[in-house]
């Protein structure tokens, strides 16, 4: 670069770190453009040092734009560690922004985090997690293979209480982004909460199970969750029914 577009470039920069710094208010006589050729320096400019250029200026300076950060599983479970935005943001010990592979054959979307998840920011690893991952297993799928966990709310609802609705709603955007880029083939809600968030009914798991809805397009069979086998035994053949059907639909799926 030469001396004189140095210079041009640097009373450019100079004005623009200004407006950056002070918006408007920059005094604009002292610092007017001017078609007039530069006056010639006092001193001769100081000879080049290598990397002496545009890229060696002040960040703030350079004014390039920060590239977008791309959506990403990690982007979405970062925004959710930070996340105040609705009362559960205070008391949680840690997130829970879900867990499994990309690209899932199935979505499986529980109420909340516990005890078990809050401690330890993982979802569904209680002992009602350990059972969901034996139904699961029953019909072929896994969070390490084929499948991804997550939660209508990303954060311990204290005492273990269903999530508000505030709540499910200040944290329906998470979930979206989550389903957006999973783009699951199926989605298996397990319990009232989690159906009744993704298809905005009021009504009880004993309607909406057994049967398939769509959520976006995709697929969604609703089921007890897990936590209620382990109060109610009676319920592992509705569920069990519901598990067939829901690898039905994922083996027509694959096949269709
Ligand atoms: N129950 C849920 O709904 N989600 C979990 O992650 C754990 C228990």
């Amino acid at each position: 670069m030469t001396a004189e577009a140095k210079q041009n470039l640097a009373q450019f920069l100079d004005i623009a770190g200004d407006y950056l710094r002070d918006g408007y208010r920059i005094d604009r006589e002292a610092r007017e453009f001017t078609d007039d050729p530069p006056a010639a320096p006092s001193e001769p400019p100081p000879p080049a040092m290598p990397g002496d250029d545009f890229a060696s200026l002040p960040l703030a300076y350079r004014m390039e734009e920060a590239d977008e950060e791309e959506e990403s599983l990690e982007c979405i479970a970062d925004a959710i560690r930070v996340c105040h935005a609705c009362p559960l943001g205070q008391t949680r010990i840690k997130a829970v922004p879900g867990e499994g592979v990309e690209a899932p054959k199935a979505l499986i979307i529980g109420e909340g985090p516990g005890a078990d998840e809050d401690a330890s920011g993982r979802p569904f690893v209680g002992p009602a997690g350990q059972l969901l991952d034996k139904i699961l297993a029953s019909i072929g799928l896994s969070r390490q293979e084929n499948c991804f966990i997550a939660n209508v709310v990303k954060c311990r609802p204290p005492g273990n209480r269903d999530p508000q609705s505030g709540e499910i709603a200040a944290c329906a955007g998470f979930l979206e982004r989550q389903i957006d880029l999973l783009k699951p083939k199926a989605i298996l809600c397990v319990g009232r909460v989690a159906a009744g968030a993704l298809l905005e009914t009021a009504d009880g798991i004993g309607r909406l199970r057994g049967r398939f809805f769509g959520f976006r397009g995709i697929p969604l069979l609703a089921t007890y969750h897990p936590s209620a086998l382990l109060r109610d035994e009676t319920l592992k053949r509705p569920v069990w029914e519901d598990l067939k059907r829901f690898r039905q639909k994922l083996t027509d799926l694959e096949e269709g």
